[in-house]
Formats: structure tokens, C-alpha cells, sequence
């Protein structure tokens, strides 16, 4: 025995009233049995069907198939059986628009997973007559032929029973009577159909009869006026392919990407909209981050330009009550200063006075408004100034007050053009002065150009240029890192005790050049965080869009996945299937994301003079976050989707 009913019960309520669909259903049916259930509309043989058909559970009641009890079947063991042993026809047809036959009858080979080929779908097709049609899309097939299609899907599988709802329904009757042709010979060939339908005529092919009202079986008899059985055709039985288990997994992730590349391009503006949510968020984090890398590369660069292991030795600024003093005698740094740290302070490797301030070159016709800084020869070193032409000032030029500049690129450029300027002579502030050498390119931060400047020695910027007998400040070079902080301490002592400051805080101060680096690079880690997490915000957004359109999408298709169902698919495929559709939108999203964000950064360099660094990090990075958000955003709409029941699904409307 087959199928086994006893005492089937299913009510629906319809607000107050209740709805006795099913009243106490016993029935059995053998193999090989074409049983016909009739009744009028209402009577109850939908319901029968779909809970022989295992897409709907009884109330109450027992149900044995092939002896096995499957009202306690799990959701994957109910999807199994609904693949493998049955296969439905229904009234709607419910084929997948959009798509050609041939796909759709090789959908239940996807949620087989027994390694079947696809080629068994072709001979279905042919079996009920449509070899010529297998790759028109359904929408383009006549009703007939739409049912045919299904019931070649129906069979893929070779089930041993077929359920058909009102399988001529929606057909005329010429189409009608060649599918209940196709019905007997299929029996003939030995499955179990069974067949629900409201017309006698149709319930006359079948080899027994049973008959439905109000929830309650009247009648169950043989079929006095069944044809005879037909000639049986051959239907090829396909074994379960053996091997290749990672092959067949490969074939079927291909099988439902392109499943879902398909869907996804059924609506290509939704697609393309939520895809945009994620391009923006990735663009915007690539190009964020590459500004923010490019930033702070432009500072390491700039510091390492500066010099290493330097301290600054600067007048300590007293206030009082608020206001800034001018600075005391005794605060005053001196020429003398410098030389006795230059001989009494050990690891002191150079050390510069400065001295700088502002003042107008003239050459020829030419004005350039710039600034000199007063040193003396250690700071070419000390700074990396070598001259790339000339030379740099000396020590006989600094004990003779000597009128030589070595001048930055921007004022040998203001002044003169192409011409050479070794050994011009150049009016600063009205004194002639001899250009002796330029200095290396410096390159510029911001609002600063390193370059307009120029170098003169200090006793001449002093006396000749700024009128003062004391300098600004002590820029000192330090053998190694670690020494800086011993120096630094010797540095202030010496100062303390030759400026006789008494126990009153020491009137000068140290600057640790690597101490403002690390500060300025601190600086510019907190603006990439702060821009990377603005990118995010974006890309969470982006994510929500996603989740959004796969909400629709999912309640626009529930008839679908109610099919899905139907014909085997398990909660799990269909949460893959959704979940790949979000993921391939946040993938797309994000590779056009990174070639925008790309685009963006070039723009940046080229027009608003930032400086630009890609890493691969930030590719990686964005891919990660598409690819997550995907996910994230996606599970919840796929789950949903994975949830429906599939006979609910499939009334959906
Ligand atoms: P048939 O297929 O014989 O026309 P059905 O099995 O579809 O009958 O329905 C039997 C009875 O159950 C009808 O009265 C119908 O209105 C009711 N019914 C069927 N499905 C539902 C449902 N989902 N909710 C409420 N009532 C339902
Ligand atoms: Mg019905």
C-alpha cells in the first residue's frame, strides 16, 4: 500500500465560522493506482491534495507512506519526499516566467542533489511532446504546452506518484484531452496519479473514483467507464550519479548563481538602485582612506625632511596674568649659548643658531616678498640643506658679518627665471648680497612652502638684516635616539647656570622634534578614523537599501518560492538562493564602489592637489565590507523567504 490515510481533520477559520475543509478522511491508495478525487468546488479536494501532497499537515489524523508515518517528518525530510517520490501538476501550471522550459523542468534536479544529469530534462521535454520548444521561455508557450512543460518537471525526478489539481482547468479542450492523454499513458507506464478535479468527464479517465462533499468522502468506487490502459511509452529511469560529489556542488552553485544573476536582472532599475547604496558606501570609504593615507604619508614625508634626533631650543614665554611678556635679558638666547653647548654638551652632534624674519629681494626689476633665516654651516647638515648648485655658507662668512645668500627654488624662480643666479648680486632690504648657492627642493605642507626662503649667516641676518644682538633660537642635532632625553636635561642645566636663572622654572624650553611628529601623525590617525567611520555610516545605509529591495523582492516572490518548495527545494536552498542575490548586489556594488572611490582619489590628486595613497588594504577591506553587508543585510529578507510554507506561498497573491 502506497498511501494510507485515517481520519483526517482540517479546519480553517474564517473569522467566526469554522471551516471543517477535511472532516474525517480514510483512505488508502495501492501503486500503480489512477485514483480520481471529485467533488464540488469547495468540498475539500485541494486540501486532501495538498496533505497527501505533503505541502500542508493535517490537524489531526494518520499518514503513512509506503508504511513509513511522515506526520512527524521534519521540514528537510518533507522537502526530500516532495522531490524524490511525488510530483505536482497544478491548475496555474506555476512555471517560472522569464525562463525557458527546459529550466524550468530541471528545477527539481537542483534541490535533488543526487548528481542526475540535466540531459534527463531534455527527455522529459520530449516525452510530452515539446522537443522542439525546450528553449522558448514559458510566457511564450500556449497553455497547453505550459502544462505539458510542468508535467515533464513533475516527472524529472522519476517520482512514483504524481498529484494533479485541476490539470485541465485552464486549458480548452483540445489541449485538455491531449494532457489527459499524457496522464494515462504515464500510468500505463506504471505511476500513481492522482487526480482532483470538479468535472466528471475528466474524473472518467481515472480507474477509480472517489468522491468528496463537505469535508467527507460519499463515494469510492472503480470506474465502470475507464479507457483502456494505453501502450505504455518508455520512460527512461536515470540512476543516481555515483561519484564526483565536488563536481556536482561546483555544477549546482553555478547552476543557482545564475539562477540568481537571472532574477536580479529581471529587475535591472531595483538592482541597479540598490546597488548604488553599497557603490557609494565603498567609494566613499576607498577614497577616504586613500586621502587619509595619503595625508599622513605627506607628514612622515615632510618630518623625515626635517631631520632626525633634532631639539629646538626656544626663550621660554613668561605670562603674567594672562598677557605674554616681552622676553627678559635673561631669557635671551646668544651666540655663546650655542658654542658652549657645541663644547660642554656630550652627543651633541651640530647645533645652528637662528635667526629669521621677513624681507623683500630685488633683482633687476624684479620684487619677491620672501623670509631669511639666519645660521651658521651646521645647519646644511642638520637639516639636509646640501645645495643642489653652489654652495652653502661657511664659518669665515659668518665671523666677517659676509653679504652671501643661498636662496630656496621659489625666489630663484621669482627673480630669475632661467637665468643662472650663482653669483648675482641681489638686494635684501636694500643691501646687496651674493647669491652663493640654492637649496635643495622642499616641497610644501598646506599653506607653507618650504621653498621661499634663504639662508644668510646669522651674525650677518643679526646685525646687518634685523638689528638684534641675540637669536630666536638653538636648533640642536643629537648623536641617537636615546640620548636625546639625557641631552635635553644637560642642554637646560648648562643654560640655567650660564643665564645664573635662580631656582625660579628654568626661562627656556625644549622642543623634541620626534615628540611633534608623533603628535602630528596622532592628529592625523584620528581624522582617518573619523572619516572611515562617516564612509561606514555610508556603507550601512547602503546595506539597508539592499535589505530593503530583498524584503520586496521576496514578498513579490512568494508564489515562487512556495514552488520552490513544492518541488523539493529545503528552507536552506532558499535561503542560499536569496542570500547569493544579496551578495552578488553588495559584490557589484562594491567592485563599481571601488572604481569610483579610485576615480574620486585620482580627482583629488589631479585637481585639489591632495596627496592620494591606495593601499591594497583598502580594497580588500571595501571587498570584506560588500561582502558582509551582503550577508548582514541579506539573511534577514532570506530567512524570511526560507520560512513561508509552501502551500500558503503558493496562494499567495
Ligand atoms: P476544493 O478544492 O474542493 O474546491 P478546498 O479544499 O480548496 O476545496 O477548500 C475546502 C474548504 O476550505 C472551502 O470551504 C474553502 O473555502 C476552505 N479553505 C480552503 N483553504 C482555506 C484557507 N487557506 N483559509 C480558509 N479557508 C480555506
Ligand atoms: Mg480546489
Amino acid at each position: 500500500m502506497m498511501i494510507k490515510v485515517e481520519n483526517l481533520r482540517k479546519t480553517y477559520q474564517m473569522g467566526n465560522v469554522e471551516v471543517r475543509a477535511l472532516d474525517g478522511v480514510s483512505l488508502s491508495v495501492a501503486h500503480g493506482e489512477y485514483v480520481a478525487i471529485i467533488g464540488q468546488s469547495g468540498s475539500g479536494k485541494s486540501t486532501l491534495m495538498h496533505i497527501l501532497g505533503l505541502l500542508d499537515v493535517p490537524d489531526a489524523g494518520t499518514f503513512e507512506i509506503d508504511g513509513t508515518d511522515v506526520t512527524k517528518f521534519s521540514e528537510n525530510q518533507l522537502a526530500a519526499f516532495r522531490n524524490r517520490i511525488m510530483g505536482f501538476v497544478f491548475q496555474q501550471f506555476n512555471l517560472l516566467k522569464r525562463t525557458s522550459a527546459l529550466e524550468n523542468v530541471g528545477l527539481p534536479l537542483i534541490y535533488a542533489r543526487n548528481g542526475k544529469k540535466s540531459d534527463i530534462a531534455t527527455k522529459m521535454l520530449k516525452l510530452v511532446g515539446l522537443g522542439e520548444r525546450m528553449s522558448h521561455h514559458t510566457n511564450e508557450l500556449s497553455g497547453g504546452q505550459q502544462q505539458r512543460v510542468a508535467i515533464a518537471r513533475a516527472l524529472v525526478n522519476s517520482p512514483s506518484l504524481i498529484f494533479a489539481d485541476e490539470p485541465t482547468g485552464n486549458l480548452d479542450s483540445k489541449s485538455a484531452k491531449e494532457i489527459m492523454q499524457v496522464l494515462s499513458e504515464l500510468h500505463a507506464s506504471g505511476l500513481t496519479i492522482i487526480l482532483v478535479t470538479h468535472d466528471a468527464e475528466v474524473a472518467n479517465h481515472a480507474q477509480r473514483i472517489i468522491e468528496l462533499r463537505d469535508g467527507k468522502i460519499i463515494a469510492d468506487e472503480p470506474n465502470p467507464n475507464a479507457p483502456p490502459i494505453p501502450k505504455a511509452p518508455k520512460v527512461e529511469t536515470v540512476e543516481d550519479g555515483a561519484g564526483g560529489f565536488s563536481l556536482q556542488s561546483i555544477r549546482e552553485g553555478i547552476i543557482l548563481v545564475k539562477q540568481s544573476i537571472r532574477s536580479l536582472l529581471a529587475n535591472k532599475v531595483r538592482t541597479a538602485l540598490s546597488a548604488l547604496g553599497i557603490m557609494i558606501g565603498v567609494a566613499a570609504v576607498i577614497a577616504t582612506v586613500a586621502v587619509g593615507n595619503g595625508a599622513k604619508a605627506a607628514v612622515q614625508d615632510q618630518m623625515s625632511r626635517l631631520g632626525s634626533n633634532l631639539l629646538m631650543v626656544y626663550p621660554q614665554r613668561r605670562s603674567r596674568g594672562g598677557v605674554s611678556q616681552a622676553q627678559g635679558s635673561t631669557s635671551r638666547l646668544s651666540l655663546s649659548d650655542v658654542s658652549a653647548i657645541r663644547e660642554e654638551v656630550d652627543h651633541v652632534v651640530f647645533a645652528s643658531p637662528t635667526i629669521d624674519g621677513n624681507v623683500q629681494l630685488k633683482y633687476g626689476n624684479k620684487n619677491w616678498s620672501s623670509r631669511v633665516e639666519g645660521v651658521e654651516p651646521d645647519y646644511e647638515y642638520m637639516r639636509s640643506y646640501e645645495p643642489q648648485i653652489g654652495r652653502f655658507i661657511t664659518d669665515e662668512e659668518v665671523n666677517a658679518r659676509a653679504r652671501v645668500v643661498v636662496l630656496g627654488l621659489t625666489p630663484v624662480r621669482e627673480l630669475f627665471g632661467t637665468e643662472n643666479p650663482l653669483g648675482q648680486k641681489i638686494k635684501i632690504d636694500r643691501q646687496t648680497f651674493t647669491v652663493v648657492g640654492v637649496l635643495p627642493e622642499k616641497g610644501s605642507s598646506g599653506f607653507r612652502d618650504y621653498d621661499d626662503t634663504g639662508f644668510v649667516p646669522v651674525s650677518t641676518a643679526m646685525r646687518r638684516l634685523f638689528g638684534k644682538d641675540y637669536i630666536d633660537r638653538i636648533e640642536i642635532q643629537i648623536d641617537e635616539a636615546e640620548n636625546m632625553e639625557r641631552a635635553q636635561a644637560d642642554i637646560l642645566a648648562l643654560l640655567a647656570q650660564r643665564h645664573r636663572a635662580g631656582s625660579s622654572a628654568n626661562p627656556f624650553e625644549i622642543r623634541n622634534l620626534a615628540e611633534i611628529q608623533d603628535a602630528v601623525s596622532e592628529t592625523s590617525n584620528v581624522m582617518s578614523l573619523l572619516l572611515s567611520s562617516i564612509a561606514s555610516i555610508a556603507l550601512v545605509v547602503g546595506g539597508i537599501g539592499i535589505m530593503n529591495i530583498m524584503l520586496v523582492s521576496v514578498t513579490e516572490r512568494t508564489r515562487e518560492i512556495g514552488l520552490r518548495k513544492a518541488l523539493g527545494a529545503r528552507g536552506k536552498d532558499i535561503l542560499l538562493q536569496f542570500l547569493i542575490e544579496a551578495l552578488i548586489i553588495s559584490f557589484f556594488g562594491g567592485c563599481l564602489g571601488i572604481a569610483v572611490g579610485a576615480g574620486v582619489g585620482y580627482l583629488a590628486e589631479r585637481f585639489a592637489g591632495m596627496t592620494v595613497l591606495f593601499t591594497k588594504d583598502s580594497i580588500y577591506m571595501a571587498f570584506g565590507f560588500s561582502a558582509i553587508i551582503g550577508v548582514l543585510f541579506g539573511i534577514w529578507p532570506a530567512r524570511k523567504a526560507a520560512q513561508l510554507n509552501p502551500i500558503e506561498a503558493l496562494r499567495y497573491e
